[in-house]
């Protein structure tokens, strides 16, 4: 109940607006987003970035943004993650992109997230990265996928995340086998409706299980992006992580401690870092999926 009711606050636009404008409250919020977001800018993330792969991590960066609802905010954003592409290969930062298609354009008309999304594409092909595609709202789920389709038949270096908590994901990921590109596995950050949705449970994390034993039995590329110390554990007695298609992919500042228990035992773990000012519905996501995460953040805020 406390996390569809912090959802629903954290779209709440004119919340939102209120806390951007307020000088007492942004600043507060914005120190409680720093454990999660590694700052406001590229330098912020590549900075970080560096650090981890130094420690033996691997790594995805992500500008943080999504909704974009003008395209100049869409040309803006993908023209910042070529740069960041850019840098990446100044610096020799082997790195994952991640984006949201609505960040880019999808809100506005999923062609123009189309063309942005080849643009970017081939910038990572000409710079030898990759990018994965997050997964959205239920409601946006066909347009993505079917985006997706469209451009990995030409750029193999990009992936899309599945959430395993929709119903529909078993036949999605049948028919993504079908197609080149990694897919990461991820439980699901958003409210849906419960006829499509399989709450967090036991059964959740046995069709999570179902879904990686799917792409490992195909040879896919597959992360499993997760937190999940209990699952983890059964996806490494099943050996998956021992196998070199897959990878365990955790969230900055989150359960840093089994971050680093995998990577010291060896197995391969990519840490995903954002960065930008758009921080303020990240942060409440992070929140609303584990709640204990509020004192958290109240810790943040008021040690300062
Ligand atoms: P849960 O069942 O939610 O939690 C299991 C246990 O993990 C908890 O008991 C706790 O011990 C630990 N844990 C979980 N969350 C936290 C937290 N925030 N802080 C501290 N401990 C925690 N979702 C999407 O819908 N679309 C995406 O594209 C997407 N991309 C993602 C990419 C990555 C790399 C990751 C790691 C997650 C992504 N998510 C995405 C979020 C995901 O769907 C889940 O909401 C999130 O990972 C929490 O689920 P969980 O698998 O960790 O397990």
């Amino acid at each position: 109940q406390f996390t569809d009711t912090l959802k629903s606050v954290a779209r709440n636009l004119e919340i939102k607006k209120y806390i951007q404008q307020s000088n007492e409250l942004y600043p507060i919020f914005e120190r409680a987003s720093k454990r999660f977001v590694t700052g406001d800018s590229r330098e912020d993330g590549l900075s970080v970035g560096n650090q981890l792969i130094q420690k033996g991590y691997r790594i995805s960066l992500e500008y943080i943004g999504e909704n974009t609802t003008s395209k100049d905010e869409c040309i803006q954003a993908k023209d910042e993650f070529i740069t960041l592409m850019k840098e990446c290969a100044k610096q020799g930062l082997s790195s994952r992109i991640s984006l949201d298609l609505s960040h880019i354009g999808l809100s506005i008309d999923p062609q123009l997230a189309y063309q942005y999304l080849v643009e970017i594409a081939k910038e990572a092909q000409s710079d030898d990265l990759s990018i994965m595609i997050s997964m959205e709202e239920s409601t946006k789920t066909d347009q993505i996928l079917s985006i997706y389709k469209r451009v990995v038949v030409d750029y193999s270096n990009v992936g899309i995340t599945l959430q395993a908590q929709l119903q529909r994901t078993l036949n999605d990921i049948n028919d993504l086998l079908n197609y080149a590109g990694t897919i990461r596995i991820v439980k699901g950050a958003y409210q849906e409706p419960p006829d499509i949705c399989i709450p967090r449970s036991q059964n959740l994390n046995e069709r999570y299980l179902e879904l990686v034993d799917l792409c490992v039995k195909a040879g896919k590329q597959v992360s499993i992006a997760s937190h999940d110390e209990v699952m983890y554990q059964q996806i490494i007695e099943r050996g998956y992580l021992q196998n070199p298609n897959v990878e365990a992919e955790m969230l900055y500042g989150i359960h840093p401690d089994l971050c680093k228990q995998l990577k010291d035992d060896g197995l391969p773990v990519r840490v995903y870092l954002t960065y930008g000012t758009e921080w303020y519905l990240y942060l409440c996501h992070r929140i609303a999926e584990y709640p204990p995460n509020i004192y958290v953040a109240i810790t943040d805020m008021i040690r300062g």
